[in-house]
């Protein structure tokens, strides 16, 4: 199945020819009604595993008991059981179970099943290879955009937008494509950091997100600073955390909007 907004084999970016699609895909977006928690990232220095977004995750999936299907393929240094593992002890404690996808031999009829979709951090790069090779970006974008709540953090924020070229992660693995679910229309620059090292003389991460912009620039990127995240529900979107979010987008200046802002018009 061809990518949604992107037709299969052509690239994204300045390309007239996918304007068009791009437009006619927002349109498309609008009338579907996403339940999206998109979270900069797991854990605030000094605090356990997913500690602080928990009651976010508790007020978004609700009280009913739920078995999520969890996708922990950003991991490269420690093992899907362990990931699986560290995730299913912290939802466990919200009242929800946690069932990793590595356990299923059919991964697509997994996601087809599942009541909830729960996507982990780590390497984005691996985690791409490993939704492609296991055909899950077309699976869980189909789910999703029917309506199963999607929580990801870190690596599974950058996969709910257009493309994975706004990490922060290195280019461990051909990510085979560089579409990831477009489940919303801008990108996410998760763990988004102001401050650039004394006497360190690489880009800034505004700089790295302008350089994004100037090839890319008909995309929106919100700057997702740390112990934030994004909520989409009834074709609304609210920013939850108490540090604002940064918005880049090409020629204009970037703008900060916090938790009392609407961020509606991303959308
Ligand atoms: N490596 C990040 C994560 O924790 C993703 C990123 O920074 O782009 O998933």
């Amino acid at each position: 199945m061809p990518h949604p907004r992107y037709p299969q084999g052509e690239s994204y970016g300045l390309k007239g020819t996918n304007r068009g699609d791009f437009k006619n895909d927002i349109a498309e977006l609008k009338t579907l009604n996403m339940k999206l928690l998109l979270i900069s990232n797991s854990t605030m220095p000094g605090e356990a595993y997913l500690d602080y977004p928990k009651h976010e995750i508790k007020t978004f999936l609700g009280n009913k008991p739920l078995t999520a299907l969890f996708i922990p393929y950003a991991a490269v240094t420690f093992s899907f059981d362990e990931y699986e593992q560290k995730v299913a002890d912290r939802f466990g404690e919200l009242g929800y179970q946690i069932k990793s996808i590595h356990h299923f031999s059919d991964p697509v009829k997994a996601v087809n099943e599942a009541e909830v979709i729960v996507v982990g951090g780590g390497n984005t790069w691996q985690l791409v290879r490993m939704m492609h090779d296991n055909q899950l970006m077309d699976a869980i974008s189909t789910k999703v955009r029917n309506g199963t709540p999607y929580v990801g953090w870190s690596a599974g924020s950058n996969v709910a937008c257009p493309t994975l070229r706004t990490t922060n992660d290195m280019p461990i693995i051909d990510p085979k494509g560089f579409d990831t679910m477009d489940l919303v229309p801008f990108q996410i620059n998760p763990h988004y950091l102001d401050a650039n090292p004394e006497g360190h003389g690489g880009e800034t991460r505004e700089q790295r997100i302008e350089e994004f912009l100037e090839i890319n620039p008909d995309l929106y990127v919100v700057g997702l600073r740390e112990g934030t995240m994004l909520l989409v529900d009834d074709h609304q979107m609210r920013l939850i955390g108490n540090r604002t979010a940064r918005i880049f987008r090409k020629g204009t200046t970037p703008v900060e909007l916090n938790s009392a802002d609407n961020f509606s018009f991303l959308l």
